[in-house]
């Protein structure tokens, strides 16, 4: 089912129809298969998707994602995400995605390295020739973008690579800076005050998720003055009224997160959703806030870190319950961003330090807020409707500019 809902938009954007076909479906699916010998008798097989949803405005960018339940629905749906984080950020990308379809977790770094070599040698096509640039996701990351790097020699292949071989100095924790900065612009405008007065001190914070997103954003949320009060990864995580040390948690992962007290309380990621708090960040993965979770919610505000963690129905009972959702082609374009940057540094040799990758994160986002804001305000409807319907006015223009339409 496409991301977006063409229907209600078109009350928005004149969208026609021969757009409104070519936005429905991808333009290219690929799956194909990868199998690796890693001893004398086993073979660890597993299934890869890429997809490109839209090239109207450039190659199709978007992250590897490694995980074992991913599916081809899945990829879609991220591909089109991406086609329209980099429009409504107005950057010449199109949306694409690839995964495979494997616990990489379970791998060895012998064996993880040996897999992604294969996925270069089957997509070598793709990858050489640009039209797909991939960058880390769920399941992989500034290594992984390396082991990539390595196979072509060219730092325009692949972003999110470490800084030493071509990457950008502060792509890593680019998403999290992005969203933090969303976070405080969300409870600007909550409070109706200017970014001049520190509007996220003394927020109490929510973060789902501990891996690259949620453990970034739960940081620079803590340095602009926020109480991050809890963080959950799969396996639960802990809880304190008067604000996590996150240094202190930052080398947990996995199941010491909930277990190593701290001397914190424990939460699940069901009770994560219901604490009183004044910001929620889902920032793990999709489907996290359906219709039920959302009539427990108390934040004010949710900010959408992960792709897709709130479902259609979840949207809906936020709304009516005057509930702010800051939707994920806003919160977390940190990432694509800073992609951007490392993949036009790489073609023209220019270098930026990590000051520079900061700014241009917020001064893009702050930009893309006020849009979204403002076309909310002017047509009386949600954030979410208004940054899909400037995203795909985007597009549906940059197919006029190429005559596609
Ligand atoms: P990651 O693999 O680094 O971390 C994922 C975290 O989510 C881990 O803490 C994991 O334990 C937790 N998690 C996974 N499944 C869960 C579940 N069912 N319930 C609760 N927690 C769960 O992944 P990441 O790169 O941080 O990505 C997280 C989300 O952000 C994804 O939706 C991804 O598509 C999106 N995203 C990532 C980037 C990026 O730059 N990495 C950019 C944009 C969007």
């Amino acid at each position: 089912m496409p991301v977006l809902d063409f229907d209600l938009l078109s009350r928005f954007v004149d969208v026609p129809s021969a757009a409104r076909r070519m936005l429905e479906r991808s333009e290219k699916e690929i799956q194909c298969s990868l199998s690796l010998r890693v001893d004398h008798d086993r073979v660890i097989d597993a299934t890869c998707y890429v997809v490109y949803h839209s090239l109207a405005r450039g190659p199709a960018k978007g992250g590897i994602r490694m995980t074992p339940t991913v599916t081809m629905e899945h990829t879609r749906d991220l591909a089109e995400r991406m086609t329209f984080k980099a429009s409504l950020v107005r950057i010449p990308f199109g949306g694409g995605k690839s995964a495979i379809c494997v616990d990489g977790s379970a791998l060895t770094r012998f064996e993880k390295t040996a897999f992604l070599r294969e996925y270069c040698h089957i997509l070598q096509f793709e990858l050489q020739h640009g039209a797909y640039i991939p960058a880390p996701d769920m399941g992989t990351d500034a290594t992984d973008m390396a082991v990539i790097f390595g196979r072509f020699d060219r730092p325009d292949v692949v972003t999110g690579k470490p800084p030493r071989i071509g990457g950008l100095p502060g792509r890593n924790e680019a998403t999290g800076r992005g969203v933090a900065r969303v976070c405080e612009l969300v409870a600007a405008r909550l409070d109706g005050v200017g970014m001049g007065s520190a509007p996220l001190a003394g927020k109490r914070v929510a973060v789902q998720g501990f891996g690259n997103v949620g453990r970034w954003t739960a940081r620079f949320c803590a340095e602009r003055g926020a109480k991050v009060v809890a963080i959950t990864d799969i396996h639960g995580g802990c809880y304190a009224e008067d604000g996590l040390d996150l240094d202190a948690l930052w080398p947990l992962s996995g199941v010491t997160l909930g277990t190593n007290r701290n001397g914190y309380g424990l939460v699940s990621n069901e009770d994560l959703f219901a604490l009183d708090v004044d910001l929620l960040v889902p920032a793990a993965c999709e489907d996290q806030i359906t219709g039920e979770v959302a009539e427990k919610v108390r934040a004010r505000a949710v900010v959408e870190g992960a792709n897709g963690p709130v479902t259609p129905g979840g949207d809906r009972v936020l709304h009516a319950r005057g509930i702010t959702v800051a939707p994920d082609i806003l919160a977390n374009a940190g990432g694509v961003i800073a992609s951007y940057v490392e993949w036009r540094n790489a073609k023209s040799g220019s270098i930026t330090d990590k000051q520079d990758t900061y700014d241009t994160i917020e001064q893009t986002l702050d930009r893309a807020f006020d849009d979204v804001d403002g076309f909310a305000r002017e047509q009386q409807t949600d954030h979410r409707t208004a940054a899909h319907a400037i995203a795909l006015r985007e597009v549906v223009e940059s197919m006029r500019d190429r005559c596609w339409i």
